[in-house]
Order: C-alpha cells, then structure tokens, then sequence
C-alpha cells in the first residue's frame, strides 16, 4: 500500500508551523500528505503565507479542514485557550472521529490513509486511530524536558508532589528522573500549580501522560546531544522515538540539498512585519535585546510598564515585539512617563510580529527575552543567542530551568517581574556572564548543526522516519 500519512497539528503558531515543516519534507519524500488545519488555522495561513503556492508543487499534498468549535469571530488569544481545548473537545473530536470512521481523508485521495501524525496533546486521535486500526505516530512539538514532567505526571501523583499549593515554590521534585538535582515546584509547567487534579489543563495532561507511550512512535523537535539526558529516560516508556529537531535547521538542510528554492517560506499566523530589518542594519553587532513573547503569552499593564522601565534603565538598544492582544489590559497614553517614549525613539525599536528565525539570525542581536516557548528556545540556541527566561505556560517553566542550569546559556527570571531584575539581567548577560553563556551555546550549535548535516543523528532519525511510514 502507497505510504499516505494525515498530520494533525494543535491550532496554533508553533505546532502549525513544525508540522508543516515535516509535511513538506514527507512529501519530498515520497510520501502522500494530508494535513488537516482547523477552519480558523487554514484561513490565516491563506491570508499571511504562500502555503497554497508552496504545497502546490507536490502532487501528493493536500490540504482538509476542520472546525475547532469555536465562532469565527472568537479572538482564539493565550488568555483564552482553555475555551479552545473546549471546543476541540465538544466538536472537533466527534467530527474528527465520523470523518475517520467514514475513510473520508482516503476516498479523497489515491490512497487509504496509512499513519496518523498527530500533535501529542490529541489523546482522542489515538482512540479512533486504534478503532479503524491505523497507526499513530506523535509529534510532541513542546519540549522534551516538559515532556517527561507530562509523562511523569502519575508518579508525581502518587508520591504525592502534585498536587501542590502555589505558595511553596522552592520545594525540590524528587519524582522525574534526571532532574533531581535541579527540579523545583517552581519550574514544573505551570499547570502543574493547581492544587486540584479534576482541574482541566491537569486532566489533559494525565490523558496525555497515557497515550503517548501508547502510540506507535514519538516524533520530537530536539537532537540527541541537546536532551541525551532526558531522552534516555523518556525512551524507557517510549522506545521508539525520533529526534528529528532543530526541525527548522533539517527543513533548511533538507531543502537545500533538494535544490528547492527557499525564498519566502513562512507558515506564519500574522503579517510578518520587515521594516525592523533596515533598523537592525544600523546597530553594532551583538548589541541589542531582542523582546518577544511568542504567539500566546501576555503581560499585564504593570508588567508591561516593568518590561519597559528596565529596557530602557539597562542603557542598551532593544527590539521589541508587541503583538496584538499581548498587553492584557489598557493605558492611557498619559500614563506614559516621557521618558520611557524619548529613550524608546534613541534607542529602541517597536515592532508587531516579525519573521523571527530571521531577526534571531542577524549580526545585532545580543540577547533575547523571550517567554522561552520551546521554538524561540530552539532558534535562539541555534543562532547562538542567550536568553534571558521570562516563561508563562505549558512548557516554558521547565524550558527556562534548563536553560539556566542545565545548559547554561542563559538567566531564568521567571515569578518576577520588576523593572530591577529585568535590567539586572540585561546587563549580566550582555556584559557580566555573556563569554561563558556564549561558550557553552558555541558547542551546542556546534553540535546542533552536526545533527542535521549528513549522517547526523537528526538525519538518521528522520531517514529512519521515513522508512518506518513507508513500512506500516
Ligand atoms: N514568532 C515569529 N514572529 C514573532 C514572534 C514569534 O515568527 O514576532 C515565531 C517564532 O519564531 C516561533 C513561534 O512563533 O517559531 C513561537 O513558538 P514558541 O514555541 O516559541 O512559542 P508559542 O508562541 O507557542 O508560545
């Protein structure tokens, strides 16, 4: 039977954007791809990106849609996102299943669909999966490391870690292995923080916790010498797993040696704004911040006000993006001190979404405060950038510990927000700690870029990829 996989990414920026990636480097791979987009997802993609130019070239691609049982005017932001699992749940899951169980994605197309790529946190795909017997193979596009906590999620519950109150934060976690040395309450993902277990985000994870290991395989945006410490744990629940990441550098490399011209490849949800690069151009190499807090998280207006003070206080450049909706809250304008809006106009740049693979790839860049989402932490450490942590959700606290203390290529702020700390760390990684931080990022892109050059253990787990979908 002809290999004819259907991918299934979670309706936001970075797991559209990885799963896309590993759409396009199936389809060169000869193998058929139907990747299905929520309603919402596909119309902003038609709207910002050429995806429908790009996939056109392949014969074997196609896109469906789904809704994702929300309304079409629901602003779909990170301080909602609870609403959207909710829809998932109500309606995208009992269409999901009617649309399987009547082969709709296999009548459409030459072939019966023969793998199913879904994002991990859709245990409901491997329910049905195993009803019309097609096997599934995950793709967790979040962090290894944040991984293990999920799937260490039971044990902590039995050892009776978590639940937990909020108010003891510094208590170490004796329950996942690997981290015992440097795993606090603190840096669990934060929904690890209720202390009830019926809570929703806790059940999506327990259910989480249980399929993946359930799946065919495990597919992760990581390289053996990033995570080796986790992955040899994780691989007793999950033996067959591919590490398959940075997954934007082997979609580069792939691409590349595939002669495929790469000229404006974006999967981005917003228009990407340009106009910061002409700005970038004219500072001094490795001098400016980078402030981005990905496509989900927010600050409230105090916090902003924080953010900004210690920008402008650390005396350096910065750039800073400020996406709609990101600022939960309003101000007056008035409220602006002027000295915050004429040190922003000598030295700094405000910008709404940017292509940021890029931004993070140019001379300029010093230093990025980022939410520490898993993709800014992967582009960021393959352009050798420090980061200085300010996480919020799902990933982002474990993300940021193991930057600070296992990696150790950049500072952890996270539960604070002051405009002292945030110029206090501005200035320890631009000037007091930036030669040992960039040492230690020297090896890993070093090492990153191994993993996706030839016979590189990314390259051998993605040919290993292929064969196995080819053999199911
Ligand atoms: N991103 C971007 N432009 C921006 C901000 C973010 O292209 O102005 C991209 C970024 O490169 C990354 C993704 O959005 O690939 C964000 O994913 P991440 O996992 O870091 O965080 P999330 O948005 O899922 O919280």
């Amino acid at each position: 039977m002809a290999p004819h996989v259907l991918i299934f990414p979670l309706p936001l920026q970075g797991p559209v954007n990885c799963m896309l990636k590993l759409a396009e480097l199936l389809c060169i791979s000869g193998i058929s791809v139907t990747v299905l987009n929520t309603n919402h997802i596909q119309r902003m993609l038609l709207r910002h990106t050429n995806v429908l130019t790009r996939f056109g070239r392949y014969l074997n691609f196609r896109f469906e849609t789904i809704s994702d049982g929300l309304p079409d005017d629901h602003p779909r932001t990170g301080d909602r996102v609870l609403e959207l699992f909710e829809g998932l749940k109500a309606v995208t899951e009992p269409v999901f299943r009617e649309m399987m169980v009547s082969g709709c994605f296999s009548s459409k197309s030459d072939a019966p669909v023969t793998v199913i790529i879904p994002d991990g946190v859709y245990p409901f795909v491997l329910d049905v999966a195993e009803e019309v017997k097609i096997p599934v193979i995950y793709f967790e596009t979040i962090s290894p490391c944040a991984l293990w906590t999920y799937l260490c999620l039971p044990n902590m519950v039995a050892a009776g870690e978590v639940p937990f109150k909020s108010n003891d934060l510094d208590v170490m976690i004796k329950s996942v292995p690997g981290t015992v040395n440097f795993l606090r309450r603190r840096d669990l993902p934060s929904f690890f923080r209720f202390d009830d277990l019926a809570d929703i985000q806790t059940q999506i994870v327990l259910k989480e916790a249980r399929s993946v290991p359930r799946a065919y395989g495990l597919i992760l945006n990581t390289f053996q010498a990033l995570d080796a410490s986790i992955l040899v744990h994780m691989q007793t629940l999950c033996p067959n797993t591919y590490c398959i990441g940075p997954i934007h550098k082997l979609y580069k490399s792939h691409l590349t040696s595939e002669s495929i011209l790469l000229s404006n490849v974006s999967n981005s949800l917003w228009e990407e704004n340009i106009t910061c690069f002409s700005w970038l151009d004219s500072q001094v190499p490795r001098s400016v911040v980078y402030v981005s807090i990905g496509s989900m998280a927010g600050m409230t207006v105090d916090q902003f006000f924080e953010f900004w003070h210690g920008l402008v206080n650390s005396g350096k450049h910065f750039l800073w993006v400020q996406r709609p909706c990101s600022i939960l809250g309003e101000y007056d304008d008035n409220q602006v001190p002027r000295r915050l809006v004429e040190e922003t106009k000598k030295r700094g740049f405000i910008t709404t979404w940017v292509p940021q693979e890029a931004v993070l790839a140019h001379s300029a860049i010093g230093v990025f405060l980022t939410h520490s989402g898993w993709n800014s932490t992967l582009e960021s450490i393959m352009e050798g950038v420090p980061m200085i942590c300010w996480p919020q959700n799902v990933d982002q606290q474990v993300n940021s510990r193991f930057v600070s203390d296992v990696w150790k290529i950049g500072i952890d702020i996270k539960d604070t927000c002051d405009r002292l700390t945030i110029e206090k760390a501005v200035k320890d990684v631009m000037d007091v700690k930036r030669s040992e931080l960039i040492e230690s990022l020297r090896m890993f892109v070093e090492l990153g870029g191994q993993s996706v050059t030839e016979d590189g253990s990314s390259i051998m787990d993605f040919n290993r990829l292929i064969k196995t979908i080819k053999s199911l």
